[in-house]
């Protein structure tokens, strides 16, 4: 009967005096894991714009349906997203978006931390996109 309960104590008294493995979060932050997929980012080309060529795969894989493009091109003959939105309150971060970019434009970033009052911050565009490489170099 006494043996079960010393057991106990020994093992409650070994945890006490070994390394806690919890942090204390918010104060303390470790980084993700490296498969994490956070808050989308778009990678930029030579002359600091976005490598998207607005192709719209990422727009035709993504199962959430929350991307829209519209495309344009520039004075060279460039194809780039007139308008680029993504919608992350839809988002399902499964990176299928990432994966279908033929051009390495769009990635998976490292953010997991969002909160917001109201919908419309969370309408990402190629504005933010490109100003979210920032915090995933
Ligand atoms: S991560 Fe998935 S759900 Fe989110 S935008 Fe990309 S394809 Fe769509
Ligand atoms: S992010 Fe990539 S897949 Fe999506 S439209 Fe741009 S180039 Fe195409």
């Amino acid at each position: 009967m006494i043996i079960p309960l010393l057991k106990g104590l020994a093992l409650t008294l070994n945890r006490f005096f070994s390394k806690p493995i919890t942090i204390q979060y918010p104060e303390q932050k470790i980084p993700p894991a490296k498969r994490w997929r956070g808050i989308q980012y778009f990678e930029k080309d030579e002359r600091g714009k976005t490598k998207c060529v607005a192709c719209g795969l990422c727009m035709i894989v993504c199962p959430s349906q929350c991307i829209y493009i519209e495309t344009a091109e520039d004075e060279e003959g460039r194809r780039y997203p007139l308008t680029y939105e993504l919608d992350a309150t839809r988002c399902i971060f499964c990176g299928f978006c990432e994966e279908a970019c033929p051009v390495k434009a769009i990635f998976m970033g490292k953010t997991y931390e969002w909160v917001e009052g109201q919908r419309k911050p969370f309408l990402m565009t190629t504005e933010k996109l490109l100003e979210e490489k920032k915090v995933n170099p």
